[in-house]
């Protein structure tokens, strides 16, 4: 039977398509980020992100106080990075805990960015996305890779950290070689900008 309702019906615009962007400390994914966007594509800094609703939404900061003391916050009422940082570092259940907390409220924003997007494709930057298998809700996962002795050597040149800090950091976090094995693109980032930039531009047009 003719469906009489058919031509009222409202088109639902056409939804973009997400791939996950991921890598290591000082792999190069926000630089490819950048030059993602500059080509015109949206990206989604999950980090950033989280670092801004910790601030900005109450309940989170009741739920974080709760669960890592006032101290969580500063006295103006931001919250204090290095402060949890250095209390769930070596503690993988508060960590976990933390996540549990944080994660969610992220999500529920990264949905309300996507609903508001338009173009085909769009990206979501996160260091975990291999870690916390968020790559099953992407369409595609691209990771941006590089040996350890460049990333260390950039993020000692960019932060200003020691090497004993980035190698702690590198231990925690999944191997290159395992990250390798489940993602759908990979940037070899271990020369020079132009080159990054040549890969990015090559991988991104060529997704369908
Ligand atoms: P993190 O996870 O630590 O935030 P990241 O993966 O986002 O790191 P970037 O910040 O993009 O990495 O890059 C790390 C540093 O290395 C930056 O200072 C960046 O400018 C520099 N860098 C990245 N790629 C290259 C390259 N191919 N040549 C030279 N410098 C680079």
């Amino acid at each position: 039977m003719e469906d009489l309702h058919s031509e009222t019906k409202k088109a639902e615009p056409p939804s973009s398509k997400v791939i996950g962007l991921t890598g290591g400390i000082g792999s190069g994914k926000t630089t490819v980020a950048h030059f993602i966007e500059e080509c015109g594509f949206p990206v989604y800094y999950s980090d950033d992100r989280a670092k801004t609703i910790v601030n900005d939404n109450d309940e989170l900061k009741v739920k974080i106080k709760e669960l890592l003391g006032e101290e969580s916050y500063d006295e103006k009422g931001l919250y204090d990075r290095k402060f949890v940082a250095e209390k769930v570092f070596n503690d993988k259940d508060l960590l976990h805990q933390l996540n549990e907390i944080i994660h969610p409220a992220v999500r529920i924003d990264f949905e309300e960015w996507l609903a508001k997007q338009t173009k085909y494709l769009v990206f979501k930057e996160t260091a975990l996305l291999f870690e916390l298998k968020l790559n099953k809700q992407c369409y595609k996962s691209l990771l941006v890779t590089a040996e350890d002795n460049i990333r260390t050597k950039r993020v000692m040149d960019r932060d200003g950290k020691t090497y004993r800090e980035i190698e702690a950091i590198m231990e925690k976090q999944m191997s290159e070689k395992d990250k390798i094995k489940l993602a759908d693109y990979i940037i070899y980032n271990n020369t020079n900008l132009e080159d990054l930039k040549e890969q990015t531009e090559r991988i991104i047009f060529d997704i369908e």
